[in-house]
């Protein structure tokens, strides 16, 4: 009966890329012309940020970035770069027009993160402020949370941590000003924290550019006395990307 939903569903709706809506074979995914574009990050990449090197300098080595300023967070992946048809897939979720799309995402995802899931930690989306997510009725941060939980049946807490001050959006300001503009901005709530007992947590962003936001949310979960945090998002800006 539900294949039969389905194939009905299909024929009203035939599936199409989740990138250029060109007609595709079976719902969920990129036309192939766009997933070549896709541009995973695999390793070798520093063991802290999770940025790509071009070879390999051993296990343990880290990037120039991790060293000049170390994160608060132990480590941080990336299922891909942020090129243009990561930022397509990126501005869909953000408005929520292809609610698959955040299921596609997170099994990109949960490869990027393989190493977190064994400590069975705590997802937590970056929150918006209640106010920006009244108006666009939509955190894609959470619904990538919910997708990673539910593909790893790992716990998902959205309320962990909150906005507690409305920021002006990131785009279009200069390293320094990010990390001013998020500081202080999160805050986690004590009681659930005293609930995970030691569970690692981990935060879950759309995109990574700076590093600004998922550090002040590393730093209010510092703040509430949670020790093990990791970072994971769908992509992030490196420098020399091609971000067109
Ligand atoms: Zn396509």
């Amino acid at each position: 009966m539900k294949r039969l939903g389905t194939g009905l569903l299909d024929q009203l709706y035939p599936p199409t890329c989740l990138h250029c809506d060109a007609p595709v074979g079976t719902a969920q995914a990129l036309c192939p012309a766009c997933f070549r574009e896709l541009r995973p990050i695999t390793a070798p990449l520093c063991p802290r940020l999770g940025i790509p090197f071009e070879v390999s300098l051993g296990s343990d080595a880290v990037s120039a970035e991790a060293i000049a300023d170390p994160p608060p967070f132990d480590r941080s992946r990336s299922a891909l770069l942020y090129n243009a048809v990561a930022r397509k897939l990126v501005s869909r979720l953000k408005y929520g027009d292809r609610p698959e799309l955040a299921a596609f995402c997170a099994r990109l995802m949960v490869t990027a993160g393989h190493e977190f899931w064994g400590a069975e930690p705590v997802l937590v989306p970056v929150p918006l402020h209640p106010w920006r997510e009244f108006t666009r009725r939509y955190n894609q941060s959470t619904e990538l949370a919910r997708a990673v939980a539910a593909l790893t049946v790992l716990p998902l807490d959205p309320l962990l941590v909150r906005r507690k001050k409305s920021t002006r959006r990131q785009v279009g300001l200069t390293a320094d000003a990010r990390v001013r503009n998020v500081a202080g901005a999160f805050v986690a709530h004590p009681d659930i924290v005293a609930k995970l007992r030691g569970r690692p947590v981990v935060i879950v962003d759309d995109v990574i550019t700076t590093g600004s936001t998922v550090k002040a949310v590393t730093r209010a979960l510092q703040k509430a006395g949670v020790e093990r945090i990791d970072v994971l998002s769908f992509a992030r800006v490196t420098v020399g990307a091609d971000v067109v």
